[in-house]
């Protein structure tokens, strides 16, 4: 991520976005006509109460998760206007996670912008790639610049020879979380089809349709977690239905038709807008473990008015494997979790209920309703439970609880290690694996013991690297390291001398 190259307007400074000025562009936003739109968004995903400079947690460039929702899509093509820097990080970043297929971009410089003739370009690039024969639907991504200078988006037409055009507005200064910039594009996505819907006849989705009322999931998850809540479903008459975001446009008419639209991942505020304009209860949490399972389909059989014998033959078949399966996997040891995904509660009410110890749970993510049932169930168990957590929160509690394990974001990662404490990264080795009913049960115990029994060689390596390497050793050396504190004093000096004069300077 990088500041920017280009003035927003003229005469402006040249700084802003991801590393700085952002009330600088949260002010210019508003005045070129975005008031609305950032109070929508400060709505949906409200910051920290205390405000200071960790307010909004720190996290990869948000619009990264609209972009990933977008690469994933069967026949959508996604177009990013913004900053050069800002393009190359995030097609860097989405082809690390494995895109295979192009990212269109929209350059712009000082003159297009103040101009109007970026929309202008926009236009023409949308208008250019609006193929029926290709696409579907062709999403175009405002970054931090643009939204800024209120490139109007809303004014693209709403479709170009029957290719649906989505503009979104994803700022890093107004959407904290990439958590929650999947959310940004999933709720344009379901409203265009949702309108689509209303109007007229809309294609039928793909698969089985056996009449059965279908529960939508909510959040990016495990490919075998649908098929498990599918089976837990099963004895009460219900399927489950499409997983929003969705990886084509027909699968959005299926996730609105849905009985019931489960908040797997309890940050999707904006979605959830649009499936209750479309009069869909939502269920909160998820079935994880055997206590989140039980009462997870409760909440199902009373959202959707099953028979309660239905419901207790669906709790009484999926609970024994489930207990069965946590205790064949016992996890033993205490254990920190912190991530962004926005299911950091749900592993850690796994952890709990396969015997860990679980005393802080972080997550980047806010508070919302659809977690309140996992935040009292850990609360219930003493767990500290830190919404929006910082970095500096999550790294502080590895160092308060001193845990077997921590399980946490990149930079949690390498601060646990550095203190010799073994870790996990939550993205890449526990939300890919299954969560919930048995599978989930069964799922975690493995990586996580042969994580903690790790801990004898991370002894072995800091009793032989002891301080190599550390503090002013650092770096690649020729010889044995020689300290020179003096010269650190030498610098503070100078530097508390030259700060004396500017002030001096400023007096006259
Ligand atoms: S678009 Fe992303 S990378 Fe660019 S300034 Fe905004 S938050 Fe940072």
């Amino acid at each position: 991520m990088g500041a920017h190259d280009l003035p927003l307007i003229p005469g402006a400074p040249a700084d802003g976005g991801c590393h700085g000025g952002q009330e600088r562009l949260v002010a210019q936003a508003t005045a070129a006509g975005q008031g609305e739109l950032l109070q929508q968004l400060r709505r949906d995903y409200p910051l920290r109460e205390t405000a200071g400079p960790h307010d909004q947690p720190q996290s990869m460039c948000p619009a990264f998760g609209s972009l990933r929702v977008g690469l994933r899509m069967r026949r959508v093509h996604t177009i990013l206007s913004g900053s050069a820097c800002c393009v190359y990080g995030l097609t860097f970043t989405s082809h690390f996670y494995g895109a295979r297929r192009s990212v269109g971009y929209v350059p712009f410089n000082s003159e297009t912008l103040v101009t109007g003739k970026l929309f202008e370009d926009i236009r023409d690039a949308v208008t250019e790639q609006a193929d029926p024969a290709k696409y579907d639907a062709i999403v175009i991504i405002n970054l931090c610049v643009p939204t800024a200078s209120g490139v109007p988006l809303q004014l693209l037409p709403k479709s170009i020879d029957g290719v649906r055009i989505i503009g979104i507005d994803v700022p890093g200064f107004g959407v904290p979380t990439h958590a929650e910039a999947k959310d940004v594009l999933a709720a344009a996505l379901l409203r265009h089809a949702r309108a689509e819907a209303q109007a007229g006849p809309v294609a039928r989705p793909r698969g089985p349709q056996d009449g059965r009322p279908t529960v939508t999931l909510l959040g990016e998850m495990f490919p075998a977690d649908p098929m498990i809540v599918g089976g837990l479903l099963d004895p009460m008459g219900l399927a489950v239905g499409p997983t929003v975001p969705t990886r084509e446009w027909r699968e959005l008419y299926g996730a609105l038709a849905g009985s019931a639209v489960a908040a797997i991942h309890p940050f999707y505020t904006a979605s959830i807008r649009e499936f209750q304009a479309a009069g869909r209860p939502i269920v909160a949490s998820a079935p994880v473990g055997a206590d989140g399972t039980e009462a997870w389909l409760r909440a199902i059989g009373s959202a959707l008015d099953i028979e309660p014998a239905r419901v207790e033959a669906a709790v009484a078949k999926a609970l024994p494997p489930i207990r069965a399966a946590l205790a064949k996997s016992p996890v033993r040891g205490r254990i920190t979790v912190s991530g962004y995904e926005g299911s950091e509660l749900l592993v850690a009410r796994l952890l709990i209920e396969s015997g860990a110890e679980v005393p802080y749970v972080g997550t980047a993510c806010p508070a919302t309703p659809w977690s309140a049932p996992d935040l009292a169930w850990l609360q219930a168990r003493g767990v500290e439970v830190q919404y929006r957590a910082s970095l500096e929160q999550d790294i502080g509690a590895v160092r308060r609880f001193r845990p077997d394990l921590a399980i946490g974001t990149t930079p949690v990662v390498q601060a646990a290690k550095q203190a010799c404490i073994p870790s996990l990264y939550f993205t890449n080795l526990v939300s890919a694996r299954p969560l919930l009913g048995v599978a989930g049960a069964a799922s975690l115990a493995q990586v996580v013991n042969a994580a903690i029994a790790n801990k004898p060689r991370f002894e072995a390596m800091e009793a032989f690297f002891g301080d190599a390497g550390q503090g002013d050793k650092a770096g690649v050396w020729q010889e044995v390291p020689v300290l020179r504190p003096e010269f650190r004093e030498d610098t503070k000096r100078q530097a508390a001398k030259l700060l004396k004069k500017r002030k001096a300077e400023e007096m006259i």
